[in-house]
Parts: C-alpha cells; structure tokens; sequence
C-alpha cells in the first residue's frame, strides 16, 4: 500500500485503511444526537502558553458539519463526529452565529477580551468546504483587534494566503495540526490517521513562508500529540511520544507542541477496546516522565490531560491524581521541570513495573 500523498478523498474512496475504517463507521452509526448549527459545540475561557507568553484565552469549538475524514471511519480515539451537524455543511449565516454566541458568552465571562482566540472545528478550519473563504475572511476581521489566533487544520488545506487572511490584521496566526506522532506506522495504523510526516514537514514550511511574508504578525505551526494510542504498550508511547517531540521541534516553523493523553471517547474503536480491558489510558507518570525528558528542547511543550483520574482518562492510583494534573499544568505554563521533584506517591513503583513488563500483546497490565 502507497502513503506517498494520499488526500483525505482518496481515502474517502476506500483505499486508506479499510478494517479501521469499517469498524469505526459501525461504531459511529450507534450515534443518534444531532446539533444546532447555530450554536457552537463549545466554548470556553482560559490561559494558555504561547511564543508571547501566558495569554487569557478564548477557545472556541465550531460546529462545520463535523470532519470529513470521521464520516469515512476516521480515527481510532476520536469521538467529535458525534458532536457535529448530521451530513452536509454549515452555511456563513449560521457560522457567524456562532461566533456571536461566543463573542456573549466572553463579554459575559471575561473582564476583558482574551488576547488569544483558539477556534477547533473538529475536522478542518482551513478546510473550505468546512468553512468557506468567506467566512474565514469575515472571522479574522472580526477578531483582527486580538494578539493571536489558533486555527485547528489538516495539513493538506495549510497554505500561505489563507494563513496571510489573519496576519494581515497583526494577528500572529498559529496553525493547530494533529499530528498524533511523528511515526507514520504509529499514525497509520494505531490512530488510522492518513497523513504523513512529511506532509506536517510541507505545513510548517509553508507556515514558516506566511511568516517571512507577513509585516506585523507572526505564523507558525502547534503540533498537536497523542499520547499512547491504541495498541501501543506504556513504555512503546512513552518512547514514540519523546521521539515525536524531539522531531517536531526540530521542524522550522514549528514552535509549540501540545502533548494529549488519550481518553476514552464514546463510539471510538477505543471505547470498545477499553470495554473489553484492551486498553488503558496513559499514566500521569508517563506523561511527567515525558515532559521531564524533553524539558530542554527547543520548543514549548504543554499537556493538558482531559479527564483526569477518571477510569476513562489518563490517571495514576487516584490518591495522586490531582497533584500530578496539578504539577503537568504548572509545567506547561512554566516550562519548569523541578515541579515534577515535588510530587511523589507509592504508585509509582507500579507505574515503573508497567513501563518494564506491559507489552503490546498482554496490556492492559493494570488497570
Ligand atoms: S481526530 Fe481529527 S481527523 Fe481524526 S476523526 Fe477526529 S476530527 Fe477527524
Ligand atoms: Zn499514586
């Protein structure tokens, strides 16, 4: 099989991964929800670490018509397509009130307006059959007042003018790509994700090009991780996970990765593997041992674990939860590996037990 540069429509066509794929479109078809195109799936407020520091930020999760790539099968651990609009797209008008909704809310929330603006769409922002030029060009004018914008998309749909429509405001403009992995036999068949590495190499340069053209603003690349995927062993994702780091931020244009431990969504391949003690989310140790081993490369490295201590997210023993999550958020805003010195607990030792014994054909080891 060639992975040369399949597009998400070859793929579509049925020449990606088919088993995955079939699997995950039976498993999606159990979804019954179906949402209010005016309304976004989500919004919220919070701060995050950029290039500029630690900004308030507004994040904000539209609803498109959910990810095209999720209707074919999609990937193994993603469960957004049962968030999004059933079949077909999102007209301007709708769009556009979304962004409305968002605005109230932040007005209601917020003292002020954030400096950052993250919007996800579950698919692809710079795709233009998820959102059209127009809206595009009428959402950077709308925030054309803010520092800095992230824009979730594919790699394929990442190009120069398209980036250039927000810089030209002065919004330094950063392109949130999911990744997964640098490895493309992890990213293939562990998250059946049909991209390559290569393909992220082509985003970042043509991020790296909107930056040189761009007068007031700044581009780049926020490469988006995740931590043990299906099918891999504890210390197998450890290790993919400080390898992947390493290589994205060795990448031009590439300046921040996010590091997501895998939680168990519903109707994902990994809810039925979890179901059937197949599967164990990350432990909050693997994930401080990773932010330890990578503290001085040349990147931001952040993790916000979603669902934390719960059987469905990535957790340690439960007692130690909280101030581990608590010490992997310090991190990210500080970037300061001794915050990891001040925790410790007895399960560690079970954790290090794990990353010597758990092999990829007898895991879980524990639960
Ligand atoms: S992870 Fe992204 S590309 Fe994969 S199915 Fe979900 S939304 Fe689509
Ligand atoms: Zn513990």
């Amino acid at each position: 099989m060639s992975h040369s540069h399949p597009t998400p429509d070859v793929y579509e066509q049925g020449k990606g991964m088919d088993a995955h794929n079939q699997v995950m479109r039976e498993i999606r078809s159990e979804k019954e929800a179906s949402y209010d195109p005016h309304e976004p799936t989500r919004v919220w407020l919070d701060e995050d670490n950029t290039p500029g520091g630690v900004k308030q930020s507004l994040t904000i999760i539209l609803n498109t018509g959910g990810c095209r790539w999720a209707r074919a099968g999609g990937c193994t651990m993603c469960g957004y397509v049962a968030e999004s609009v059933d079949g077909g797209s999102v007209s301007h008008e709708a769009l556009m009130d979304q962004i409305q909704v968002c605005l109230d809310h932040e007005a209601n929330e917020a003292d002020e307006p954030a400096d950052l603006i993250k919007i996800y769409t579950s698919g692809s922002f710079l795709d233009e059959r998820e959102v059209g030029a127009e809206s595009r060009r009428a959402i950077a004018e709308t925030f054309a007042d803010r520092e800095r914008i992230v824009l979730e998309s594919l790699p394929d749909f990442v190009d120069r003018e398209k980036i250039g429509d927000f810089t030209q405001y002065g919004i330094d403009t950063d392109i949130a790509i999911g990744l997964e992995t640098a490895t493309d036999r992890v990213r293939h068949d562990c998250v059946n994700k049909y991209f390559d590495f290569s393909d992220f190499e082509d985003a970042c340069a043509e991020a790296a090009i909107a930056d040189r053209e761009a007068d007031a603003a700044a581009a780049g690349i926020k490469a988006y991780l995740l931590m043990k995927p299906p099918f891999l062993a504890e210390s197998e994702a450890v290790a993919d996970m400080i390898s992947s780091i390493e290589r994205c931020a060795d990448v031009e244009g590439c300046h921040t990765v996010s590091m997501n431990p895998c939680n168990v969504q519903r109707y994902t391949m990994v809810d039925e593997l979890h179901f059937r003690d197949g599967y164990r989310p990350p432990w909050l140790w693997s994930v401080a041992h990773v932010l330890e081993e990578t503290a001085d490369i040349d990147a931001i490295v952040v993790s916000d674990p979603v669902g934390h201590g719960s059987d469905r997210g990535p957790h340690n023993c439960k007692e130690c939860d909280d101030l581990v999550q608590k010490a992997i958020k310090d991190f990210g805003l500080r970037q300061d590996p001794t915050v990891f010195e001040q925790v410790s607990c007895a399960c560690e030792a079970t954790w290090e037990a794990v990353m010597d014994l758990e092999c990829s054909y007898n895991q879980p080891l524990t639960r």
